[in-house]
């Protein structure tokens, strides 16, 4: 059995090298922006001899600067208990229709998944466009989270992960047609320069009901549970055309195991007194509301000149 694991572990190592070496122009150098090389089936390595090592687990980390998560191992452990239990699969759904709609060329699809935590948003995307879709995908993931991207590496094998600052993404110019950037901070200066010409951002925010009856308990009378994402789209507006916005709300029946889990995710409970917390679990939640914007917008190449 130890034989057949270390294979496999073997296997697995060497797909996402073959891939990295496949791809290896995709990639610059996070410290001197140079184009970086594949050497030794190992690292990659650019002409100011900067080098990074490929984990075992199968990814790269490219970030330029150490930084310590907020998120630890068990935040995204949680997060993909909850995400196997489908209370996502709407939304991704979703954001994989507006690909697939979207995508007018026949040659591949090229997606960055840019804040990709432990992977499942993007594999479950990957996965229903492969299944829909002749064209073939070429999918990266990257998340300053280590932990995040060493899940997303050890269970999804389809996808590029990679370890990045997303002020700084160690990705060449315009290599990706789709960047998707789902309940996770944004860079839009990085965004647009790794878009090619016609490429298209879709961001996925929380919206005003997104899990209501957790916050509704928390913060009752306390004016906190109210929030706007005006701000959010108007940026958002100033940086891309936005060509779509799709409202998606949906109500999810909770099996209570999951209701702790849910708990721990969300940023929502940070700050809220045990004796909240321990109120929703005696709350006997059976259901949970998801309300989310997808906002959908392209690289803005028609410049005023003068402007830039
Ligand atoms: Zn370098």
């Amino acid at each position: 059995m130890k034989g057949c694991f270390f294979v496999f572990n073997k296997s697995k190592k060497r797909m996402s090298i073959d891939r990295i070496r496949d791809s290896q122009e995709i990639f610059r150098c996070p410290l001197c922006s140079k184009p970086m090389n594949l050497i030794h089936l190992q690292s990659l390595i650019c002409m100011n001899q900067h080098c990074f090592d490929i984990a075992k687990q199968g990814y790269i980390n490219l970030s330029s600067r150490s930084i310590k998560s907020k998120y630890d191992r068990q935040t995204f452990e949680t997060r993909r208990i909850i995400s196997e239990s489908g209370l996502f699969h709407p939304l991704q759904a979703a954001v994989s229709e507006v690909i697939l709609s979207q995508n007018m060329s026949k040659d591949s699809i090229r997606l960055l998944d840019a804040g990709c935590g432990e992977g499942s948003h993007l594999n479950s995307i990957q996965s229903t466009i492969n299944q829909r879709k002749r064209n073939a995908i070429f999918a990266v993931g990257i998340d300053i989270s280590k932990e995040g991207i060493s899940l997303a590496a050890a269970e999804y094998s389809n996808a590029m992960w990679c370890v990045a600052d997303i002020a700084n993404i160690p990705l060449a110019n315009e290599q990706f047609n789709f960047i998707i950037n789902i309940l996770s901070p944004a860079n839009y200066s990085e965004f647009q320069r790794l878009l090619t010409d016609h490429g298209l951002v879709i961001k996925v925010v929380p919206e005003q009901h997104y899990l209501k009856e957790i916050r509704d308990s928390l913060y009752k009378g306390t004016g906190k549970q109210v929030y706007s994402n005006t701000p959010t789209i108007r940026y958002f507006n100033e940086r891309f055309n936005l060509i779509a916005v799709e409202d998606i709300q949906y109500q999810v029946s909770l099996s209570e195991h999951l209701i702790s889990p849910l708990l721990g995710m969300t940023p929502l409970s940070w700050g809220a007194s045990q004796e909240s917390r321990e109120q929703i679990l005696r709350m006997d939640l059976r259901q949970i509301t998801m309300d989310f914007k997808i906002l959908v917008g392209m690289k803005p190449h028609h410049r005023i000149s003068g402007l830039y």
